[in-house]
């Protein structure tokens, strides 16, 4: 039979989606199923696994389904996932102990508290690239073992510690491998990045046995065939990758400086930074872009907490827009934001800034100033906050890219990609298939079974749907980046009292 399919199982935080793609890299069918958020304890965040897993196999059979295809013409599946979401089960009976503990839960920020001030910080920093943070799956395998008094167990060998990839696996696939890849074991603040084993110093640091961890593959290999259950035939499932790294290797962000920027809630820029580890200068994170053929490839990573989220701000709680994309019209109904700047440090700032107690704050008002400038400014703050993060880590990685490639629900906004390129002074390229982190996913898993003779290739169905190029003079750029300045600057000293 022809293999001329390939698959991606996105498991998000929200919902489980599938997305059939032609090797080609176009769009066949997609299925996605949503599924309950668990808060049982003021900011704690829970996932059933169950409800993980059926979700994801409802939403893979509602694709096939769908696309009216036979699953024997699927040459393999990819797997991308929310990250650092933590997992233990029973590996005989492959029973869970508990429900997932959701990466945005808060619930072990005592015990990195402790980590840090016990002087830890920088020997994580310097093994794992990351910042320690509750965020990651360390902790919360560590609270896991500690609250359900297992660690006895995990040390015989009886239990599993996995990421949303590694369950997948398990479960989805013939024999039960236990198995994670690189970019996942990546951010568990357990991984060490220089010599990508899990690090004995960590582990001890954290108390967890390494009885209960997962082998770490690379994000393009066969890791077994999916169970006949499934689909009624065995499939090769060949990658896995957390989110943002299929995403940035979906963009085809093959060379050092190439970097992609996510624009939903919140935006996610990674950038390709090479062989080599480097920690940032800026408090970004050090991460896997991937590891292929055992070669690692670096990535620098940034957030913007307050992305798309600004508008929804703008809509929900000021009522200045009825849908999100009105915003683009309001902007551009006036010639400029007037002097206005929006600094939405609602929950803070994070890189380059990091200030847990900055506060959104309105600059620049004036007795003229309405709705329209207010939004402008508003999605300005995004493009200015992500334009910060591209100088950080154009400055960490020595070079200034000349292109950032785009995708995410905002990017449909052309007023905020341009005036993106515009503050930047970067190229904007908005490719044709937005579906990037499921791409990636599928993509990788083309190449792990030679679909893809090489890299190189596996960006051939990459296009530029468009592209936006910097049309504001120098002058005016430095004027509005020097105001926008400005504003970080005394939103960080009012914070400083805090
Ligand atoms: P997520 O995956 O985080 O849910 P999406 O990629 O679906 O996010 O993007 C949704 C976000 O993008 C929302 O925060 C929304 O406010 C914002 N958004 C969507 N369309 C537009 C638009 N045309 N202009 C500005 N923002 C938009």
């Amino acid at each position: 039979m022809n293999k001329r399919y390939l698959v991606a199982l996105d498991q998000g935080t929200t919902s489980s989606r599938a997305v059939i793609f032609t090797v080609e890299g176009h769009v066949v069918a997609s299925a996605a199923q949503e599924f309950k958020q668990y808060y049982p304890n003021p900011g704690w965040v829970e996932h059933n696994p169950g409800d993980i897993l059926s979700t994801q196999i409802e939403s893979l059979r509602a694709a096939v389904r769908t696309a009216g295809i036979d699953p024997n013409e699927i040459a393999a599946i990819g797997i991308t996932n929310q990250r650092e979401t933590t997992l233990l089960w029973e590996r005989s009976t492959g029973k869970w102990l508990y429900n997932a503990i959701v990466w945005q839960c808060r619930r072990t920020a005592p015990y990195v508290e402790k980590l840090v001030k016990a002087g830890y910080g920088d020997l994580i920093r310097e093994k794992t690239g990351l910042v320690p943070d509750a965020y990651f799956s360390g902790t919360k395998l560590q609270w896991l073992l500690d609250a359900l008094n297992v660690r006895d167990r995990a040390e015989k060998g009886e239990l599993c510690f996995g990421t949303i990839d590694c369950f997948l696996a398990w479960n989805l696939v013939k024999g039960h491998p236990h198995v994670t890849d690189a970019t996942n074991a990546g951010r568990t603040m357990l991984f060490n990045l220089h010599t990508q084993e899990w690090d004995d110093e960590l582990l001890k640091l954290m108390d967890i046995p390494r009885a209960l961890l997962p082998r770490v593959i690379d994000n393009a290999e066969i890791i077994g065939m999916l169970d006949d259950s499934i689909l009624g035939c065995p499939i090769p499932v060949a990658a896995m990758a957390g989110d943002q790294h299929a995403s940035l290797f979906g963009q085809a962000c093959f060379e050092k400086g190439m970097a992609k920027n996510t624009y939903g809630t919140g935006c996610f820029m990674l950038m390709n930074a090479g062989n080599e580890f480097r920690l940032s200068d800026h408090g970004l994170l050090t991460t896997m872009a991937w590891r292929l053929n055992g070669k690692p490839t670096y990535a620098l990573e940034g957030s913007v907490f307050m992305g798309g989220a600004t508008i929804q701000w703008l809509r929900d709680e000021m009522k200045f827009v009825k849908q999100a994309k009105e915003s683009e019209a309001i902007a551009t109904s006036i010639p400029d934001s007037d002097g206005v700047y929006l600094v939405p440090a609602f929950t803070g700032m994070g890189a380059p800034h990091w200030s847990m107690y900055a506060r959104g704050t309105l600059f620049g008002m004036t007795r003229g100033t309405g709705r329209a400038q207010i939004v402008r400014a508003g999605l300005e703050s995004i493009a200015y906050q992500s334009r910060d993060l591209f100088e950080a880590m154009a400055q960490d990685i020595g070079e200034k890219p000349a292109t950032l490639r785009v995708d995410g629900g905002a990017t449909a906004n052309d007023y905020l990609m341009q005036f993106q390129s515009d503050i930047a002074g970067v190229a904007i390229q908005r490719p044709a298939v937005l579906e990037t982190t499921a791409l990636g996913a599928a993509l990788l898993a083309g190449l792990a079974v030679g679909v893809y003779p090489d890299l190189p290739s596996t960006a051939a169905g990459w296009h530029v749907e468009k592209k936006f190029v910097p049309a504001m003079d120098a002058d005016r750029r430095a004027q509005l980046l020097h105001g926008w300045e400005r504003a970080v600057k005394a939103v960080l000293f009012w914070a400083k009292d805090e």
